[in-house]
């Protein structure tokens, strides 16, 4: 990454950080995505039940692999290993976690988190039910405003994960939101986080690199 992108990218996420402690939300920003990935590892004690959201983000911090290594207990629906009324289940467990793992779809400019989610149970872990939340995201996500990431759900990050997940949606044709009626539709529960949920400790973690979709 160039000088310029490196100060861009600080200046920017720093803006985003100030913003989310505004809205009562911990925030960190991080240059490196091993920094975050380091300080995530050093959250989590051995026995600790962890789950994860369905996240690219988080996947590339190895963090799996990491909690696995330091002794969690690991609650993880993306097993391949389980059949589908297991990954209901512990979808279901991931809801009362100790330390659930997510990313975010966007975070705009004034500390606000934009999600879409297919089942909803990334965003309701987010809201309530785990001790405690990190959501980390790269630096690509931030946004100028809530109708900015909305945008961003409609014309990158839905019709990407609709690809991703192989979705027989009509964006998986030619990468334009058609705001469906398919029943393979995986945008279907809308949030924005204004402010933290008061009964969620929340760290969100912006990296000065480009993560996730
Ligand atoms: S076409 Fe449907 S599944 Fe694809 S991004 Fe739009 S609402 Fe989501």
């Amino acid at each position: 990454m160039s000088e310029l992108q490196l100060w861009f990218s600080m200046a920017t996420g720093l803006k985003v950080v100030e913003n989310l402690k505004r809205n009562f939300f911990n925030a960190i920003y991080f240059e490196t995505a091993s920094e975050a990935a380091s300080y995530i590892s050093d959250q989590i004690s051995p026995g600790m039940r962890v789950a994860f959201g369905g996240s690219m983000t988080v996947r590339k911090l190895d963090i799996r692999e990491k909690a696995n290594l330091k002794g969690a207990i690991l609650i993880d629906h993306g097993n391949p290993d389980l059949n589908e009324e297991q990954r209901l289940d512990v979808m279901r467990q991931e809801l009362t976690s100790d330390l659930f793992i997510s990313s975010t779809n966007a975070v705009t400019l004034d500390g606000k988190l934009v999600n879409a989610d297919g089942y909803g149970n990334r965003v309701a872990a987010m809201i309530f039910g785990p001790k405690r939340v990190i959501i980390v995201t790269g630096i690509n996500k931030v946004v100028e405003n809530e109708e900015a990431a909305f945008k961003r759900i409609e014309l990158l990050a839905g019709p990407m994960n609709m690809k991703r997940l192989n979705r027989e949606t009509p964006c998986t044709s030619d990468a334009i939101c058609h705001d469906c009626k398919s029943v393979s539709r995986g945008c279907r529960a809308y949030t924005i986080l204004r402010k933290r949920p008061a009964y969620t400790p929340m760290d969100v973690i912006i990296v000065g690199e480009t993560m996730g979709l």
